[in-house]
């Protein structure tokens, strides 16, 4: 999230009244962007990622991990040499770390205090300055307090104390029977776009994880946490009149969704061709990684059936009306909308030569007075599609003050619909005035418990990058197959036990000069091996339905003999094909090798270890419950397995 606007927010009923308003100037503003921008040539890498923390506050007496409310005071100090470096950037130096609020008013967000650049040796600055921005964020906190980075908490949600301070969960803008407007952060923003979504909606949100049936847990499962009868506000009924599903963990708030924790990675590209061409070839990307990263099998104080978040804050943000969702007959509203505002891809968005137009195989909705708009002001089909297929959203948040304004210098009205589009990748126009490029961002990812682990998979993504760069790779797939991916990624196990669609065919027509990997996996600094080898695979082939098949996620990031090189020996023959020294290269192997081994099952994804906790404690009745005290164990085992001072094997390998 970007530093935030201030202002009278508009409530739903108001607000509504403009969104045709926010619209057409934001379509105005990314026209200006674009024509101004879209020659830009010859921006280098920059890169940086994001990591979300949620603040753990110990209440040692009782033996309960809760969840601390105080980041604001954390964030007043984490700011500071940001502040001051703005105020004078000529003399102050420039802060090595950068820190943003986030929806939960338990989170915080660091990044690297200015974007990483394109040298290899840049890459050995991350894992440290993910351990400064821990170190800095601790320093802000009580000796009770700490800042963990792990994806949901564990007992958000839960009857009894979860909350540091305490609030009984009444609050007017999410009216949750679990979690109360405090959890919220405080900026006006974030409680009218909790409030204005269930308002557009017509009903709270409603987010139902299944839940895991061990041998004790009741079945058919109905939760008798809920407060059923519960009656402050119009929606309380809504449980008990169907939103709460049997054998599901009900969920009835955006803090369930928005209050998880991911990694996410922003790339610079050299100009707006290269961008939306490393945009396409991540979307295949994108559910491998969720699946690989799965961090969150913990809902509300329950085992759930799935690995990881991204269906959760799917349903936590889904401002669809009953008429978008196809409950009922087209009426009121202007279209039949198939996901959430928070969702995979729809749509590839490059023109390039590797792409061909069957791959966007998903009936996209759009705005077709938009993308008219957009194609009589030279916006090509394609960007054209994605742009009006993201403005078919309403805008949620609209501050009064900022309804007027130059189109030629401000970006507002389309980052209005453009940041509240929340999808696996995030194709990111220049900000106007500002000597920054095209960028993409990768936002599929789970937060991991450590910065070792963090680093390991931001730099994976980095190099992928250059690999698909430097080797012209294709890894297109229709577009519906990875909307499968997406949906398997989530399953109990996904990594071990669940096939993905994925490219096999991944190199382009061999032309004399255009250099291809060999399938070694060799991690050699030797050019030898990566001029002009074939693999095998037939080049450039028309016939594609051959080219993609379902692989396990081992055989897609390590390779299968006979079939895809993988996404690893892909990388080391990029490696091998650079300039890279002796050093460098044994750290990058190092990060490399946790990737491979948690494909290959040699080593543990979180969620599989945070279950095995769970389902190994004493206290643990077998019955899906992760109770206060189990929860305070696994959180006080998940701090010392982030500070190293625990060292578990199976999830990280011998450090
Ligand atoms: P958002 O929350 O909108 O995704 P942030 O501003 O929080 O974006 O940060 C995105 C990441 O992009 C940060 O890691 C930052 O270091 C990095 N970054 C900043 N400038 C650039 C740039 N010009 N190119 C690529 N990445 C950049
Ligand atoms: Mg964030
Ligand atoms: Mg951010
Ligand atoms: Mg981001």
């Amino acid at each position: 999230m970007g530093l935030l606007s201030l202002g009278t927010p508009l409530k739903w009923s108001e607000a509504k009244e403009f969104a045709d308003h926010v619209r057409s100037h934001g379509i105005d503003q990314f026209l200006s962007i674009y024509h101004k921008m879209k020659d830009k040539q010859k921006d280098c890498l920059l890169w940086g990622d994001e990591v979300e923390y949620i603040v753990v506050s110990y209440d040692e007496q009782n033996k309960n991990a809760k969840i601390s409310l105080r980041v604001f005071e954390m964030l007043a100090i984490l700011q500071k040499d940001e502040q001051d470096w703005l105020k004078d950037p000529e003399h102050v130096p420039a802060p090595a770390t950068s820190w943003r609020p986030e929806y939960g008013r338990f989170m915080l967000e660091g990044t690297p205090g200015s974007p990483y650049g394109s040298s290899l040796r840049d890459l050995l600055l991350v894992e440290p300055n993910m351990k400064l921005r821990r170190e800095l964020a601790l320093k802000t906190m009580r000796p009770n307090e700490v800042p963990l980075t792990i994806v949901s908490y564990p007992r958000l949600g839960c009857q009894g104390e979860f909350l540091d301070p305490h609030h009984e969960p009444n609050g007017d803008a999410c009216r949750s029977l679990f979690v109360p407007d405090e959890i919220i952060n405080p900026h006006a923003r974030f409680p009218t776009l909790t409030a204005n979504i269930r308002r557009r909606r017509g009903s709270k949100v409603a987010i139902n994880m299944p839940i895991f049936k061990d041998r004790n847990t009741p079945s058919p499962f109905i939760d008798p946490t809920i407060p059923w009868d519960r009656d402050i506000f119009p929606e309380d009924k809504e449980a008990k009149e169907g939103a709460a599903k049997p054998d599901h963990i009900y969920m009835d708030a955006m803090a369930f969704g928005m209050g998880c924790c991911c990694l996410q990675i922003t790339f610079q590209a050299c100009n707006v061709t290269e961008a939306r061409r490393l945009y396409d070839q991540l979307v295949p990307v994108g559910p491998i990684m969720l699946a690989l990263t799965g961090a969150a099998p913990i809902y509300r104080g329950y085992l759930s059936d799935v690995d990881c978040r991204w269906n959760v804050i799917a349903s936590s943000v889904d401002d669809r009306t009953p008429e978008e969702r196809a409950l009922k007959p087209l009426e009121h509203d202007r279209f039949v909308i198939n996901k959430s505002r928070y969702d995979s891809v729809d749509s590839y968005i490059s023109t390039g030569p590797l792409f061909k137009p069957k791959y966007n195989d998903i009936d996209l909705v759009y705005d077709k007075k938009i993308y008219d708009k957009l194609r009589s002001n030279d916006i090509d089909d394609q960007l054209a599609k994605h742009v009006s297929h993201l403005f078919i959203r309403d805008p949620l948040v609209i501050f009064k003050e900022l309804l007027d304004q130059d189109d030629s210098v401000s970006s507002d009205h389309f980052e209005n619909i453009q940041s509240t589009n929340w999808q696996t990748l995030r194709f990111k126009p220049p900000p106007p005035n500002s000597n920054i490029g095209w960028r993409v961002e990768f936002r599929s990812m789970e937060i991991q418990i450590t910065d070792f682990e963090n680093t390991a998979f931001a730099i994976f993504i980095v190099l992928l990058t250059r690999a698909i760069i430097s080797f012209n790779l294709n890894f297109y797939i229709p577009i519906s197959k990875v909307d499968e991916n997406m949906q398997n990624a989530h399953k109990r196990g996904a990594v071990l036990n669940e096939k993905f669609y994925f490219r096999k065919n991944v190199f382009t027509k061999q032309k004399p000069s255009s250099r291809q990997p060999s399938p070694s996996t060799s991690t050699s600094t030797s050019n030898a091996d990566i001029n002009g080898a074939s693999n095998g695979n037939t080049p450039d082939d028309d016939e594609d339905q051959d080219a993609y098949e379902l692989m396990t996620i081992n055989e897609i990031i390590n390779g299968k003999s006979g079939g895809f090189i993988g996404l690893i020996p892909l990388i080391n023959s990029y490696l091998n094909s650079v300039n890279v020294d002796i050093e460098t290269r044994c750290q990058l192997s190092k990060y490399l090798d946790l990737i491979s081994r948690r494909a290959d099952g040699s080593l543990m994804t979180a969620a599989t270890w945070m279950r095995q906790f769970v389902q190994n404690h004493p206290a643990y009745k077998h019955d899906s419950v992760v109770s206060q005290e189990i929860n305070y164990d696994l959180m006080k085992t998940i701090e010392k397995i982030s500070s190293g001072e625990l060292e578990i094997p199976e999830l990280l390998g011998k450090q």
